[in-house]
């Protein structure tokens, strides 16, 4: 039995990006459908709920330096609670002795012991005189804006815990387009004790009440006889200039024009076109475990009870926690650390990942023992952080102009491989439908209804070797 359905636009991944644009083209009242591999929408925007515990994967802060997106955010009816950033990087002295420091680390340093203090400040110093013009590697880039102390205290050993590979493999755009180096003025400042907020722009931000995943479902709820889940796309072909997508459930979709907001290298294994190469060395990116950790009723995390998130850089197994409670007042105590996929921790299980993490968080002081724990979970998210790599954007380039010359489009975070935020992800989807819109592509919908049309039943799922996220819930 054959299940097909025929359609314009076949929108591929139902997180942010998939379901913004799904819901301008519902506005313009188009043809489409989203196929999302996964039973929920949301991606990486995701809330997971364990328990009584909710949980994102990692922090998600709405805030951005354009104003626009900005009020877009703002204007939505999801009861958002605005927040004042409160965040830490946790920084051991000689003696073993933890200091607090403020973020980002260039701020903090006042709270530095005064022998790391000097080593900074001498640094910050050297390295704005010696200045290089243009830094090429995310290595270069330390070495120009921080100089030695902040490389030898922060920025190296931080970024060795969180980056998959080397940092001579990143490029300095990684940070050059999201972070401003602070003026010498302010750092100078900072370090002789004035208290100056660095990174302004999300100084402040909202979060709506009842998780990030409000985001998603709000921008969805217009459509979602629209929306496929379970459809994970496994193969896409052309069948007379039109495009064929088979999901791993055995179902057909055809339509003329593709926009994938999937990661870009799974969508080059997935397809089949002249030009176009299964594998590039320029992609590399992260994977991570998220571990969750609740607190019984009556208990706290130390330390870091106000933060709404913390960073680490020695050797705990995590390079962040974000505290959920600190998000919405309507979360209990829940912590959620941030664990980098590397080769020493392929052969562990879960669970040994979550107790690694439940022992890292005892030692600190984080946590007082593990019996004040009330439940834990673990999630797997794959392509996590796209990495800027120096040859990436000329290979994309190439890439993406191939694609559209066939009608198919890259949009999102991943599907485009752009280390994007969710106002990012927001603005971009903005330009595209403009862009679309002006190209004279948006004709009106030759249907009396901008539904799918569904040609045949769904047959009976079969099991397929999709890889989804892994969800394992240990209590
Ligand atoms: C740890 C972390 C912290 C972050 N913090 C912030 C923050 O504080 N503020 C902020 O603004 N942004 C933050 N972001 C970024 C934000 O999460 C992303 O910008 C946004 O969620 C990306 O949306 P997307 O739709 O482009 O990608 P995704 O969310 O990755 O969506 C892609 C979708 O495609 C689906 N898919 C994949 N393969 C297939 C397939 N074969 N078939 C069908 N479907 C498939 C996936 O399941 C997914 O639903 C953070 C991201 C991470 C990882």
């Amino acid at each position: 039995m054959i299940y097909s359905i025929n359609t314009r636009f076949l929108i591929l991944g139902a997180g942010l990006a998939g379901l913004e644009l799904g819901r301008r083209l519902k506005a313009l009242r188009q043809d489409f459908v989203i196929l999302e591999k996964e039973s929920v929408i949301g991606g990486l925007a995701r809330t997971n709920k364990t328990g009584e515990y909710y949980w994102d994967f990692g922090v998600h802060a709405l805030y951005s330096r354009d104003e626009a997106t900005f009020d877009y955010f703002r204007s939505l009816p999801l009861n958002c609670q605005t927040i004042n950033r409160n965040v830490k990087i946790f920084h051991t002295a000689n003696k073993g002795k933890i200091h607090l420091l403020d973020y980002p680390f260039e701020m903090g340093v006042r709270e530095l012991p005064l022998n790391h203090k000097i080593e900074c400040i001498v640094g910050y110093l050297l390295a704005r005189l010696k200045r290089k013009a243009r830094p090429v590697t995310l290595e270069d880039w330390i070495a120009n804006f921080s100089g030695f102390g902040i490389a030898k205290h922060f920025m190296v050993p931080y970024n060795n815990k969180i980056w998959s590979c080397d940092l001579s493999e990143v490029s300095a755009e990684l940070v050059s387009l999201k972070i401003e180096p602070a003026p010498f003025i302010q750092f100078f400042l900072s370090a002789f004790g004035k208290k100056v907020t660095g990174r302004a722009y999300q100084a402040r931000f909202i979060y709506p009440e009842h998780g990030i995943q409000s985001l998603c479902d709000y921008t969805a709820k217009d459509m979602t006889e629209h929306i496929y889940l379970n459809a994970c796309v496994e193969k896409l072909n052309k069948e007379n200039g039109n495009w064929v997508i088979h999901t791993a459930d055995g179902r057909k979709f055809h339509g003329s024009i593709v926009i994938s907001t999937i990661p870009l290298v799974e969508l080059l294994i997935k397809i089949d076109l002249a030009g176009v190469e299964k594998h590039y060395d320029v992609f590399k990116w992260n994977n991570t475990y998220f571990v969750m950790i609740g607190l019984k009723n009556g208990y706290q995390f130390r330390y870091i009870k106000d933060c709404q998130w913390a960073f680490f850089k020695e050797d705990e197994s995590f390079y962040r926690v974000s505290l959920m409670h600190n998000f919405s007042t309507k979360f209990p105590p829940t912590l959620v650390a941030e664990v980098t996929q590397k080769p020493a921790l392929l052969k562990k299980t879960p669970d040994e990942i979550k107790n690694l993490v439940l022992a890292d968080l005892v030692h600190l002081g984080i946590i007082e023992s593990e019996d004040s724990v009330g439940a834990t979970d673990i999630m797997y998210i794959p392509y996590t952080y796209p990495i800027p790599t120096p040859k990436l954007e000329s290979t994309k380039q190439e890439i993406r102009q191939r694609l559209i010359e066939h009608n198919l489009y890259l949009l999102g975070r991943n599907g485009n491989w752009d280390y994007l935020n969710m106002d990012g992800v927001i603005k971009k989807v903005g330009h595209f439908v403009e862009n679309l819109e002006k190209e004279g592509v948006l004709g009106a919908s030759d249907r009396s209804h901008n539904s799918p049309t569904q040609v045949r039943a769904l047959p009976p799922t079969r099991k397929n070797n999709c890889d989804k996220g892994s969800h394992i819930t240990i209590s």
